[in-house]
């Protein structure tokens, strides 16, 4: 059996290694290292993928919702509502604004903001929401579109975690996720389901004068050369990465095959068990299955860490995102973190364990890591 990993970057390496290659190499012939024709050529095909009227390409996921926030003109102290239950970037940078940020409580089956405590959480200051589509698992947008909407709210999604997911309206159109707020945000991370081979994230919105206002702001706030009109960032995707991301993406779709299937394995082995709980699948959405993060439903104290520790020394990796959640963090003392009520996500933190998920994934490695977790519970 190959070795198992939690992230499998080089095995499609080496089978894309002549394209990715020869990609690397003409943008060091060119010497086109910023901006080059990548860059837009990357821009426009993750455009006509999405289906969004404009996509600013950026430097990372954390600059794309920094740069989201700002082209909203957002004044200090304004509340942006999120998720406790996320990864730090997506609070971090509402705070680094000097925004608000305020916690709200997630739905234990998707993981996702809680619609009944994202309305409770809106005051007068309330501008914003900022939904992640966590794990894969895209939120139940037409809900949270409805309460911003009747509340006068923007709404950014934080899609790096699910870019190539379908939400499907309940009229039966479909969009990609990450194309249904005011602005969508995503990183292209290596290891995420579009990964580059360093760092880079975009920005979309289908909104045309935010989309100039987005393109100004990551560009120093100019769209003439030395002529500034707001107060902007340095924020560019690196055209090496983008030569690189223009041949990833059109193997996502494939990609996001492979994990439903890998996840599709797992589901089946763990029907029914009574501590394993398998990732929900909202009937309004396609999870794309960036992780496939199980809930041990026990009251047994240690017991995921356990767990965790009995696969590493079985040789397979595992995660825990994430074992902290945000209002529990130091960082946001200064925003009364530990005032904050929130069960749920408190429950969750303390049971949830990432199981390795990647399309390179094979039968005998999947039958292995099922085997072994089945046997640590029984
Ligand atoms: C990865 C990630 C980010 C940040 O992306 P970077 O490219 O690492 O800056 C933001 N939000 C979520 C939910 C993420 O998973």
């Amino acid at each position: 059996m190959r070795a198992i990993q939690m992230v499998d970057l080089k095995t499609e390496y080496q089978r894309l290694k002549k394209e990715i290659d020869a990609a690397v190499i003409d943008v060091f012939e060119t010497t086109a290292f910023i901006n080059g024709k990548p860059v837009q050529q990357f821009a426009d095909a993750l455009k006509n993928y999405l289906g969004v009227k404009h996509v600013i390409p950026c430097a990372n996921g954390t600059d794309a919702l920094q740069i989201a926030m700002m082209a909203l003109n957002l004044q200090p102290g304004d509340e942006v509502i999120t998720p406790s239950f996320t990864y730090i970037a997506t609070t971090e940078v509402v705070a680094l604004l000097r925004l608000k940020p305020v916690f709200v409580e997630v739905d234990k089956r998707t993981f996702n903001i809680d619609a009944d405590s994202l309305r409770k959480a809106i005051t007068p200051k309330t501008k914003a929401i900022v939904p992640v589509h966590l794990y894969g698992q895209s939120c139940d947008m037409e809900t949270i579109m409805q309460i911003a909407n009747e509340h006068n709210l923007f709404v950014i999604e934080d899609n790096a975690q699910s870019i190539g997911g379908d939400y499907y309206y309940k009229d039966g159109t479909t969009k990609k996720t990450g194309t249904i707020g005011t602005i969508g945000t995503t990183s292209f991370y290596p290891a995420k389901n579009l990964g580059a081979y360093g760092d880079a994230g975009a920005v979309f919105t289908n909104d045309d004068s935010l989309a100039q206002k987005l393109t100004m702001i990551a560009n120093h706030g100019q769209s003439k050369r030395y002529y500034h009109d707001v107060v902007g960032c340095n924020s560019r995707l690196d055209t090496v990465q983008a030569a690189i991301l223009n041949i990833r993406l059109k193997y996502l779709d494939a990609n996001i095959e492979a994990r439903r299937k890998a996840a599709d394995f797992y589901d089946a082995a763990f029907k029914n068990h009574p501590i394993i709980k398998a990732p929900f699948r909202a009937d309004y959405s396609k999870h794309v299955f960036h992780q496939y993060t199980i809930v041990l439903d026990s009251d047994k104290k240690g017991l995921r860490d356990e767990l965790s520790a009995y696969l590493s020394e079985k040789k397979i990796p595992s995660m825990i995102y994430y074992p902290v959640p945000g209002h529990r963090q130091k960082m946001f003392d200064a925003f009364n973190g530990l005032q904050y009520d929130l069960p749920v996500t408190d429950w969750l933190t303390e049971r949830v364990i990432s199981l390795p998920m990647h399309p390179e994934l094979d039968q005998q490695q999947l039958n292995y890591i099922t085997q072994t977790v089945l046997d640590f519970l029984k």
